[in-house]
C-alpha cells in the first residue's frame, strides 16, 4: 500500500488485521525504530550501540484515521516485537491521552507482557497481557505495551476518535517503573530518571 485508503466513517466498513501478524493488508502501520526511541530506555549507552548496530524495528501500530469527535472510536492493531536495550524489555513510548478523562480497552491477540498504567498522581500498575486478555485502561492512566515474550505482543485497542495522545509527558519524565529481565523473568524496577 502507498496510500492509505479511505474508510467509510460515515456509513460503515471493515478492515483486516491479521492474528498472527497484527498487520493489515488495507491501513498502513506507523512504525518505531530504536533511533525514535531516544530517551526511552534507561541505558542510554546500549541504545546508542544498539542503534549503530541494527536500529531494530521495535513496535508498529495503526492509525486508520478515526474522525476526531467524541462520537466516533478509533481502533487498531498495535505489535511490539521481541527484544531488549541491555536488560529492558522492548517497549511502546507510551502516551497519556490528551483528553485525559478517556478510557481505552486492549484485547491481546498474541504474545505475551504488560501494558504499565500509570495516572498524573503517581498511581501505577502493571496489567499482565496473554493471548485472549483483554486489558482496560481508565481514564486519566498514561499507557505502554511491553514485551516480555519471545514472540511478536499483537493487541487490538479502540478508544474515543478525539481522545489524541500527548507523548511529551512521558518523554520528559518517563514512567516511575521499567520491566528488566532478571534471571530470566520479568521483573519491576524503580526507574533511576523517573522525576
Ligand atoms: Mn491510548
Amino acid at each position: 500500500l502507498e496510500t492509505q485508503i479511505e474508510f467509510n466513517w460515515m456509513r460503515g466498513f471493515t478492515v483486516d488485521f491479521n492474528p498472527e501478524t497484527g498487520m493489515s493488508k488495507t491501513a498502513i502501520s506507523t512504525k518505531r525504530y530504536l533511533s525514535d526511541m531516544e530517551g526511552m530506555f534507561a541505558d542510554e549507552k546500549a541504545l546508542k550501540r544498539a542503534i549503530e548496530n541494527k536500529n531494530d524495528l521495535v513496535y508498529e501500530f495503526y492509525n486508520i484515521g478515526a474522525p476526531e469527535k467524541p462520537c466516533d472510536l478509533s481502533f487498531g492493531t498495535s505489535v511490539t516485537y521481541p527484544g531488549k536495550v541491555a536488560n529492558e524489555f522492548f517497549m511502546t513510548k507510551g502516551h497519556f491521552h490528551t483528553v485525559l478523562e478517556t478510557a481505552e480497552v486492549y484485547y491481546c491477540l498474541r504474545g505475551d507482557g504488560y501494558i504499565l498504567l500509570e495516572n498524573p498522581e503517581g498511581d501505577w500498575s502493571a496489567q499482565e497481557l496473554a493471548p485472549s486478555v483483554s486489558a482496560y485502561i481508565p481514564p486519566r492512566y498514561a499507557h505502554r505495551s511491553i514485551n516480555t515474550g519471545k514472540v511478536p505482543l499483537i493487541t487490538f485497542y479502540a478508544f474515543r476518535g478525539d481522545a489524541g495522545h500527548d507523548y511529551s509527558s512521558i518523554e520528559k519524565k518517563g514512567f516511575q517503573k521499567l520491566m528488566v529481565e532478571k534471571d530470566g523473568k520479568a521483573e519491576i524496577v524503580d526507574n533511576p530518571k523517573w522525576k
